[in-house]
Protein backbone atom coordinates (compact mmCIF):
# COMPACT_ATOMS: atom_id res chain seq x y z
CA UNK A 1 0.00 0.00 0.00
CA UNK A 2 2.74 2.50 0.96
CA UNK A 3 4.33 1.56 -2.80
CA UNK A 4 1.38 2.00 -4.16
CA UNK A 5 0.06 5.77 -2.54
CA UNK A 6 3.96 7.19 -1.80
CA UNK A 7 6.27 5.85 -4.52
CA UNK A 8 8.79 3.22 -4.27
CA UNK A 9 11.48 5.66 -2.50
CA UNK A 10 9.15 5.70 0.61
CA UNK A 11 8.32 1.87 0.63
CA UNK A 12 12.18 1.62 0.93
CA UNK A 13 12.82 4.33 3.33
CA UNK A 14 9.84 2.14 5.60
CA UNK A 15 11.55 -0.85 5.09
CA UNK A 16 14.99 0.39 6.07
CA UNK A 17 12.75 2.02 9.34
CA UNK A 18 11.39 -1.41 10.20
CA UNK A 19 14.73 -3.43 9.91
CA UNK A 20 16.66 -1.06 12.17
CA UNK A 21 13.50 -1.37 14.85
CA UNK A 22 13.99 -4.86 14.84
CA UNK A 23 17.79 -4.80 14.97
CA UNK A 24 17.67 -2.37 17.81
CA UNK A 25 15.83 -5.12 19.72
CA UNK A 26 18.48 -8.07 18.74
CA UNK A 27 21.29 -9.57 20.59
CA UNK A 28 25.34 -8.68 19.08
CA UNK A 29 25.14 -12.22 17.72
CA UNK A 30 21.79 -12.68 16.80
CA UNK A 31 21.43 -12.29 12.48
CA UNK A 32 18.44 -10.03 10.96
CA UNK A 33 17.58 -10.61 7.28
CA UNK A 34 14.98 -9.53 4.93
CA UNK A 35 13.45 -12.56 3.14
CA UNK A 36 11.67 -10.38 0.66
CA UNK A 37 8.56 -8.33 0.64
CA UNK A 38 7.50 -7.62 3.82
CA UNK A 39 9.23 -10.97 5.43
CA UNK A 40 12.14 -10.48 8.19
CA UNK A 41 13.75 -13.24 9.45
CA UNK A 42 15.87 -13.50 12.93
CA UNK A 43 18.05 -16.72 13.68
CA UNK A 44 18.98 -16.38 17.37
CA UNK A 45 21.74 -19.00 18.39
CA UNK A 46 22.46 -19.92 22.10
CA UNK A 47 19.32 -20.00 23.68
CA UNK A 48 18.88 -21.01 26.95
CA UNK A 49 15.26 -21.20 27.07
CA UNK A 50 12.42 -20.50 25.32
CA UNK A 51 11.53 -18.09 27.42
CA UNK A 52 13.53 -15.19 26.22
CA UNK A 53 12.38 -16.66 22.54
CA UNK A 54 9.33 -15.56 23.07
CA UNK A 55 9.92 -12.12 25.00
CA UNK A 56 11.69 -11.06 21.96
CA UNK A 57 9.15 -11.52 20.02
CA UNK A 58 6.58 -10.26 22.14
CA UNK A 59 8.87 -7.14 21.73
CA UNK A 60 9.36 -6.90 18.36
CA UNK A 61 5.63 -6.87 18.07
CA UNK A 62 5.27 -4.11 21.23
CA UNK A 63 7.45 -1.81 19.03
CA UNK A 64 5.19 -1.72 15.99
CA UNK A 65 2.04 -0.44 18.35
CA UNK A 66 3.82 2.94 18.11
CA UNK A 67 3.50 4.22 13.90
CA UNK A 68 6.51 5.12 12.16
CA UNK A 69 7.60 8.15 10.81
CA UNK A 70 9.10 8.54 7.79
CA UNK A 71 9.00 12.46 6.21
CA UNK A 72 6.65 13.81 9.06
CA UNK A 73 4.08 11.13 7.92
CA UNK A 74 2.66 8.55 10.30
CA UNK A 75 2.89 5.03 8.92
CA UNK A 76 1.11 1.75 10.62
CA UNK A 77 2.10 -1.69 10.56
CA UNK A 78 2.17 -5.24 13.00
CA UNK A 79 3.96 -8.01 12.31
CA UNK A 80 2.81 -11.44 12.59
CA UNK A 81 5.77 -14.04 14.10
CA UNK A 82 6.70 -17.86 13.84
CA UNK A 83 9.01 -19.18 16.02
CA UNK A 84 10.68 -22.65 14.56
CA UNK A 85 13.53 -24.22 16.70
CA UNK A 86 16.36 -26.31 15.48
CA UNK A 87 16.78 -29.34 15.83
CA UNK A 88 13.70 -30.00 17.17
CA UNK A 89 11.18 -28.54 14.04
CA UNK A 90 13.70 -29.12 11.55
CA UNK A 91 17.46 -30.19 10.95
CA UNK A 92 17.93 -28.18 7.55
CA UNK A 93 17.41 -24.03 6.75
CA UNK A 94 14.48 -25.08 4.37
CA UNK A 95 12.65 -26.95 7.27
CA UNK A 96 13.47 -24.45 9.56
CA UNK A 97 12.17 -21.56 7.22
CA UNK A 98 9.04 -23.70 6.26
CA UNK A 99 7.83 -24.41 9.75
CA UNK A 100 8.07 -21.11 11.15
CA UNK A 101 6.39 -20.04 7.64
CA UNK A 102 3.39 -22.53 9.15
CA UNK A 103 3.44 -21.17 12.28
CA UNK A 104 3.52 -17.88 11.23
CA UNK A 105 0.35 -18.01 8.72
CA UNK A 106 -1.89 -19.84 11.92
CA UNK A 107 -0.78 -16.54 13.46
CA UNK A 108 -2.01 -14.57 10.01
CA UNK A 109 -4.97 -17.03 9.93
CA UNK A 110 -6.05 -16.00 13.31
CA UNK A 111 -6.59 -12.56 12.05
CA UNK A 112 -4.23 -11.00 14.97
CA UNK A 113 -0.85 -9.73 15.27
CA UNK A 114 1.20 -12.24 17.39
CA UNK A 115 3.87 -15.02 17.69
CA UNK A 116 3.19 -18.73 17.54
CA UNK A 117 5.56 -21.73 18.01
CA UNK A 118 5.69 -24.55 15.70
CA UNK A 119 3.98 -27.54 16.69
CA UNK A 120 3.75 -30.96 14.18
CA UNK A 121 0.11 -30.73 14.97
CA UNK A 122 0.31 -27.69 12.69
CA UNK A 123 1.69 -29.34 9.65
CA UNK A 124 -0.80 -32.03 10.13
CA UNK A 125 -3.90 -29.67 10.26
CA UNK A 126 -2.62 -27.97 6.96
CA UNK A 127 -1.63 -31.13 5.59
CA UNK A 128 -5.07 -32.09 5.94
CA UNK A 129 -6.41 -28.83 4.53
CA UNK A 130 -4.49 -28.83 2.06
CA UNK A 131 -5.27 -32.24 0.58
CA UNK A 132 -8.95 -31.73 1.49
CA UNK A 133 -9.29 -28.44 -0.02
CA UNK A 134 -7.26 -29.80 -3.50
CA UNK A 135 -9.53 -33.30 -3.62
CA UNK A 136 -13.03 -31.38 -3.14
CA UNK A 137 -12.23 -29.73 -6.48
CA UNK A 138 -13.44 -32.73 -8.14
CA UNK A 139 -15.91 -34.59 -5.66
CA UNK A 140 -19.04 -33.55 -7.37
CA UNK A 141 -17.63 -34.78 -11.42
CA UNK A 142 -16.20 -38.04 -9.46
CA UNK A 143 -19.67 -38.54 -7.69
CA UNK A 144 -18.28 -38.53 -4.39
CA UNK A 145 -20.78 -36.67 -2.67
CA UNK A 146 -24.42 -37.90 -1.30
CA UNK A 147 -27.28 -36.76 1.08
CA UNK A 148 -28.54 -38.03 3.73
CA UNK A 149 -32.16 -37.41 5.46
CA UNK A 150 -32.46 -36.66 9.12
CA UNK A 151 -36.23 -36.82 9.60
CA UNK A 152 -38.09 -33.57 11.72
CA UNK A 153 -41.07 -34.87 13.66
CA UNK A 154 -44.02 -33.00 15.19
CA UNK A 155 -44.33 -34.72 18.55
CA UNK A 156 -48.10 -32.96 18.69
CA UNK A 157 -49.24 -34.48 15.29
CA UNK A 158 -47.14 -37.57 15.97
CA UNK A 159 -46.29 -37.14 12.74
CA UNK A 160 -42.86 -37.13 10.13
CA UNK A 161 -42.79 -33.49 8.98
CA UNK A 162 -39.85 -32.91 6.69
CA UNK A 163 -36.52 -33.96 6.74
CA UNK A 164 -33.23 -31.74 6.66
CA UNK A 165 -30.54 -33.02 3.67
CA UNK A 166 -26.85 -33.03 4.95
CA UNK A 167 -24.01 -33.39 2.90
CA UNK A 168 -21.72 -36.06 2.81
CA UNK A 169 -18.52 -36.60 1.19
CA UNK A 170 -17.16 -40.40 0.69
CA UNK A 171 -13.63 -39.63 -0.02
CA UNK A 172 -11.52 -42.61 -2.00
CA UNK A 173 -8.92 -42.53 0.36
CA UNK A 174 -9.91 -41.15 3.95
CA UNK A 175 -13.61 -42.74 3.72
CA UNK A 176 -16.28 -40.57 5.04
CA UNK A 177 -15.51 -37.10 5.76
CA UNK A 178 -18.09 -35.03 8.04
CA UNK A 179 -19.15 -31.84 6.55
CA UNK A 180 -17.58 -29.76 9.47
CA UNK A 181 -14.66 -30.90 7.97
CA UNK A 182 -15.29 -29.86 4.64
CA UNK A 183 -17.99 -27.29 4.01
CA UNK A 184 -15.65 -24.47 6.38
CA UNK A 185 -12.87 -24.67 3.47
CA UNK A 186 -15.82 -25.40 0.74
CA UNK A 187 -16.88 -21.70 2.03
CA UNK A 188 -13.55 -19.91 2.37
CA UNK A 189 -12.36 -21.53 -1.26
CA UNK A 190 -15.42 -20.49 -2.94
CA UNK A 191 -16.26 -24.23 -3.55
CA UNK A 192 -19.26 -24.06 -1.65
CA UNK A 193 -21.19 -22.38 -4.45
CA UNK A 194 -20.91 -25.21 -7.11
CA UNK A 195 -20.97 -27.57 -4.01
CA UNK A 196 -24.26 -25.93 -2.43
CA UNK A 197 -26.11 -26.32 -5.94
CA UNK A 198 -25.50 -29.65 -6.20
CA UNK A 199 -27.01 -30.27 -2.98
CA UNK A 200 -30.07 -27.84 -3.24
CA UNK A 201 -30.57 -29.91 -7.09
CA UNK A 202 -29.91 -33.47 -5.32
CA UNK A 203 -32.47 -33.03 -2.52
CA UNK A 204 -35.05 -31.08 -4.42
CA UNK A 205 -35.08 -33.89 -6.81
CA UNK A 206 -35.10 -36.67 -4.41
CA UNK A 207 -37.81 -35.09 -2.74
CA UNK A 208 -39.86 -34.30 -5.66
CA UNK A 209 -40.11 -38.22 -6.14
CA UNK A 210 -41.17 -38.74 -2.64
CA UNK A 211 -44.02 -35.89 -2.92
CA UNK A 212 -44.55 -38.16 -6.41
CA UNK A 213 -45.18 -41.13 -4.52
CA UNK A 214 -47.63 -39.36 -2.04
CA UNK A 215 -45.15 -38.38 0.98
CA UNK A 216 -45.70 -34.35 1.38
CA UNK A 217 -42.91 -33.80 3.15
CA UNK A 218 -40.92 -30.67 3.88
CA UNK A 219 -37.19 -30.64 3.06
CA UNK A 220 -34.50 -28.34 4.54
CA UNK A 221 -31.34 -27.45 2.99
CA UNK A 222 -28.33 -25.72 4.18
CA UNK A 223 -27.52 -22.48 2.70
CA UNK A 224 -24.11 -20.43 3.67
CA UNK A 225 -23.82 -16.72 3.82
CA UNK A 226 -21.29 -16.96 0.90
CA UNK A 227 -24.58 -18.17 -1.17
CA UNK A 228 -26.48 -15.73 -0.49
CA UNK A 229 -24.61 -13.22 -1.57
CA UNK A 230 -23.93 -14.95 -4.92
CA UNK A 231 -25.54 -12.61 -7.44
CA UNK A 232 -27.05 -15.30 -9.21
CA UNK A 233 -28.08 -17.53 -6.35
CA UNK A 234 -31.87 -16.51 -6.29
CA UNK A 235 -32.24 -17.17 -10.09
CA UNK A 236 -30.36 -20.00 -10.08
CA UNK A 237 -32.47 -22.13 -7.20
CA UNK A 238 -35.61 -20.87 -8.71
CA UNK A 239 -34.45 -22.36 -12.32
CA UNK A 240 -33.71 -25.65 -10.33
CA UNK A 241 -36.53 -25.90 -8.49
CA UNK A 242 -38.58 -25.05 -11.88
CA UNK A 243 -37.08 -27.57 -13.71
CA UNK A 244 -37.48 -30.24 -10.84
CA UNK A 245 -41.03 -29.72 -10.70
CA UNK A 246 -41.21 -29.30 -7.00
CA UNK A 247 -43.22 -26.87 -4.99
CA UNK A 248 -40.96 -24.42 -3.41
CA UNK A 249 -43.34 -24.39 -0.21
CA UNK A 250 -42.27 -27.30 0.63
CA UNK A 251 -38.68 -26.36 0.21
CA UNK A 252 -36.91 -24.72 3.24
CA UNK A 253 -33.90 -22.99 3.10
CA UNK A 254 -31.89 -23.48 6.63
CA UNK A 255 -29.71 -20.06 7.02
CA UNK A 256 -27.09 -20.01 10.35
CA UNK A 257 -28.09 -17.00 12.74
CA UNK A 258 -24.41 -16.14 12.75
CA UNK A 259 -24.07 -16.36 9.20
CA UNK A 260 -27.22 -13.78 8.77
CA UNK A 261 -25.84 -11.47 11.40
CA UNK A 262 -22.72 -11.17 9.32
CA UNK A 263 -24.03 -8.76 6.73
CA UNK A 264 -27.69 -8.67 7.69
CA UNK A 265 -29.26 -5.93 5.69
CA UNK A 266 -27.94 -7.53 2.77
CA UNK A 267 -29.24 -10.75 4.13
CA UNK A 268 -32.56 -9.16 4.46
CA UNK A 269 -32.79 -8.18 1.04
CA UNK A 270 -32.05 -11.53 -0.48
CA UNK A 271 -34.25 -13.91 2.33
CA UNK A 272 -36.86 -11.12 1.37
CA UNK A 273 -36.51 -11.92 -2.10
CA UNK A 274 -36.90 -16.15 -1.57
CA UNK A 275 -39.64 -15.36 0.55
CA UNK A 276 -41.62 -13.81 -2.17
CA UNK A 277 -40.08 -16.91 -4.80
CA UNK A 278 -42.35 -19.07 -1.69
CA UNK A 279 -39.26 -20.67 -0.47
CA UNK A 280 -39.60 -21.30 3.60
CA UNK A 281 -37.10 -19.76 5.49
CA UNK A 282 -35.48 -20.85 8.76
CA UNK A 283 -32.72 -19.34 10.84
CA UNK A 284 -30.16 -22.34 12.39
CA UNK A 285 -28.61 -22.22 15.26
CA UNK A 286 -30.59 -19.87 16.60
CA UNK A 287 -29.24 -18.70 20.31
CA UNK A 288 -25.19 -18.44 18.85
CA UNK A 289 -25.56 -15.70 16.87
CA UNK A 290 -26.17 -12.73 18.43
CA UNK A 291 -29.15 -11.28 16.73
CA UNK A 292 -30.85 -8.47 17.53
CA UNK A 293 -34.45 -8.56 18.35
CA UNK A 294 -34.90 -5.17 15.83
CA UNK A 295 -33.81 -7.51 13.12
CA UNK A 296 -35.57 -10.87 14.33
CA UNK A 297 -38.95 -8.46 13.43
CA UNK A 298 -37.67 -7.93 10.31
CA UNK A 299 -36.64 -11.26 8.86
CA UNK A 300 -38.99 -12.79 6.48
CA UNK A 301 -37.91 -16.38 8.33
CA UNK A 302 -41.18 -18.86 9.56
CA UNK A 303 -39.04 -21.26 11.75
CA UNK A 304 -36.46 -20.43 14.32
CA UNK A 305 -34.58 -23.66 14.99
CA UNK A 306 -33.30 -23.37 18.38
CA UNK A 307 -29.50 -24.24 18.77
CA UNK A 308 -28.57 -27.79 19.95
CA UNK A 309 -26.29 -26.32 22.93
CA UNK A 310 -29.54 -25.74 24.34
CA UNK A 311 -31.28 -28.95 24.19
CA UNK A 312 -28.46 -30.63 25.58
CA UNK A 313 -28.56 -30.27 29.12
CA UNK A 314 -32.69 -28.68 28.91
CA UNK A 315 -33.35 -31.42 31.36
CA UNK A 316 -30.96 -30.98 33.96
CA UNK A 317 -29.97 -27.45 34.12
CA UNK A 318 -32.91 -24.90 34.49
CA UNK A 319 -30.78 -21.64 33.19
CA UNK A 320 -30.96 -23.68 29.52
CA UNK A 321 -34.96 -24.71 30.14
CA UNK A 322 -35.36 -20.88 30.72
CA UNK A 323 -33.34 -19.82 27.33
CA UNK A 324 -35.63 -22.41 25.92
CA UNK A 325 -38.64 -20.81 27.42
CA UNK A 326 -37.89 -17.29 26.55
CA UNK A 327 -36.73 -17.89 22.71
CA UNK A 328 -40.00 -19.96 22.66
CA UNK A 329 -42.36 -17.22 23.71
CA UNK A 330 -40.55 -14.80 21.48
CA UNK A 331 -41.03 -16.47 18.59
CA UNK A 332 -44.57 -17.36 19.33
CA UNK A 333 -45.26 -13.42 19.57
CA UNK A 334 -43.34 -12.66 16.74
CA UNK A 335 -45.62 -15.15 14.76
CA UNK A 336 -42.33 -17.83 14.32
CA UNK A 337 -42.30 -21.44 14.63
CA UNK A 338 -40.29 -23.07 16.64
CA UNK A 339 -37.77 -26.69 16.36
CA UNK A 340 -35.59 -28.01 18.85
CA UNK A 341 -32.31 -29.81 17.11
CA UNK A 342 -30.21 -32.37 18.81
CA UNK A 343 -33.30 -33.80 21.05
CA UNK A 344 -31.65 -36.86 21.93
CA UNK A 345 -33.49 -38.06 24.82
CA UNK A 346 -36.46 -39.15 25.95
CA UNK A 347 -36.01 -36.50 28.59
CA UNK A 348 -35.39 -34.03 26.02
CA UNK A 349 -38.55 -34.67 24.70
CA UNK A 350 -40.55 -34.73 27.76
CA UNK A 351 -38.48 -30.87 28.42
CA UNK A 352 -39.76 -29.57 24.75
CA UNK A 353 -43.37 -30.79 25.37
CA UNK A 354 -44.04 -29.10 28.34
CA UNK A 355 -42.62 -26.61 26.89
CA UNK A 356 -45.20 -26.71 24.25
CA UNK A 357 -42.19 -26.67 21.27
CA UNK A 358 -43.71 -29.41 19.07
CA UNK A 359 -41.10 -29.74 16.55
CA UNK A 360 -38.12 -31.64 17.29
CA UNK A 361 -34.86 -33.57 15.26
CA UNK A 362 -32.60 -35.43 16.61
CA UNK A 363 -31.05 -38.55 17.66
CA UNK A 364 -34.21 -40.00 19.81
CA UNK A 365 -35.99 -40.37 16.54
CA UNK A 366 -33.64 -40.94 13.96
CA UNK A 367 -29.77 -40.39 13.09
CA UNK A 368 -29.75 -38.74 9.65
CA UNK A 369 -30.10 -41.57 7.04
CA UNK A 370 -29.46 -42.43 3.69
CA UNK A 371 -32.37 -42.02 1.13
CA UNK A 372 -33.81 -45.73 0.81
CA UNK A 373 -33.66 -45.91 4.62
CA UNK A 374 -35.12 -42.28 5.14
CA UNK A 375 -38.36 -43.57 3.12
CA UNK A 376 -38.42 -46.50 5.15
CA UNK A 377 -38.50 -44.77 8.87
CA UNK A 378 -41.57 -42.36 7.35
CA UNK A 379 -43.32 -45.38 6.12
CA UNK A 380 -42.90 -47.24 9.46
CA UNK A 381 -43.13 -44.42 11.81
CA UNK A 382 -44.77 -44.64 14.64
CA UNK A 383 -44.36 -42.19 17.73
CA UNK A 384 -44.19 -43.42 20.75
CA UNK A 385 -42.93 -40.26 22.87
CA UNK A 386 -46.08 -40.35 24.47
P1 LIG B 1 -26.44 -28.33 11.28
O1 LIG B 1 -27.11 -27.63 10.15
O2 LIG B 1 -26.65 -27.78 12.65
O3 LIG B 1 -26.89 -29.84 11.17
C1 LIG B 1 -27.20 -30.66 12.24
C2 LIG B 1 -26.01 -31.48 12.63
O4 LIG B 1 -26.26 -32.05 13.93
C3 LIG B 1 -25.76 -32.65 11.70
O5 LIG B 1 -24.36 -32.90 11.70
C4 LIG B 1 -26.47 -33.79 12.42
O6 LIG B 1 -25.99 -35.07 12.08
C5 LIG B 1 -26.19 -33.47 13.85
N1 LIG B 1 -27.20 -34.00 14.76
C6 LIG B 1 -28.46 -34.36 14.46
N2 LIG B 1 -29.12 -34.79 15.54
C7 LIG B 1 -28.25 -34.72 16.57
C8 LIG B 1 -28.35 -35.04 17.97
O7 LIG B 1 -29.37 -35.47 18.48
N3 LIG B 1 -27.24 -34.84 18.73
C9 LIG B 1 -26.09 -34.35 18.19
N4 LIG B 1 -25.03 -34.19 19.00
N5 LIG B 1 -25.96 -34.03 16.88
C10 LIG B 1 -27.05 -34.21 16.08
P2 LIG B 1 -23.60 -33.01 10.34
O8 LIG B 1 -24.41 -33.76 9.35
O9 LIG B 1 -22.24 -33.51 10.66
O10 LIG B 1 -23.53 -31.53 9.83
C11 LIG B 1 -22.74 -30.58 10.50
C12 LIG B 1 -22.94 -29.21 9.94
O11 LIG B 1 -22.43 -29.13 8.59
C13 LIG B 1 -24.39 -28.80 9.78
O12 LIG B 1 -24.86 -28.39 11.02
C14 LIG B 1 -24.30 -27.70 8.76
O13 LIG B 1 -23.90 -26.49 9.36
C15 LIG B 1 -23.16 -28.17 7.88
N6 LIG B 1 -23.74 -28.76 6.66
C16 LIG B 1 -24.16 -30.03 6.45
N7 LIG B 1 -24.61 -30.18 5.18
C17 LIG B 1 -24.49 -28.97 4.58
C18 LIG B 1 -24.79 -28.46 3.28
O14 LIG B 1 -25.30 -29.16 2.39
N8 LIG B 1 -24.51 -27.14 3.06
C19 LIG B 1 -23.98 -26.33 4.01
N9 LIG B 1 -23.75 -25.06 3.72
N10 LIG B 1 -23.70 -26.78 5.24
C20 LIG B 1 -23.94 -28.08 5.52
CA1 LIG C 1 -29.07 -27.00 9.54
CA1 LIG D 1 -28.20 -26.45 13.43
Amino acid sequence: NINDTYGHFTGDRFLIEVARLIKSLLHEQDTLARLGGDEFTVIMEDIDSLVDVASVAQKIIDTFDKPIKIENREFYTGASLGISIYPDDGKNYEELVKAADTAMYQVKESGKKGYKFYTRLMNEKITQRVLIENDLRGAIAREELFLEYQPKVNIATKSVYGMEALVRWNHPKIGLVRPDQFIGIAEESDQILPLGLWVAQEAMRQTKILHDAGMQLVVSINVSSKQLEDPSFVDTICALAHDIGIDKSYVELEITESHIMKNVDYALEVLNVLDKRGFLLSIDDFGTGYSSLNYLKKLPTKTIKIDRSFVLDIDKNPDDRSIVAAIIAMATSLGKDVIAEGSETRAHIEALRSLECAKVQGYFFSKPLKIELFKEFVTNFKCDAT
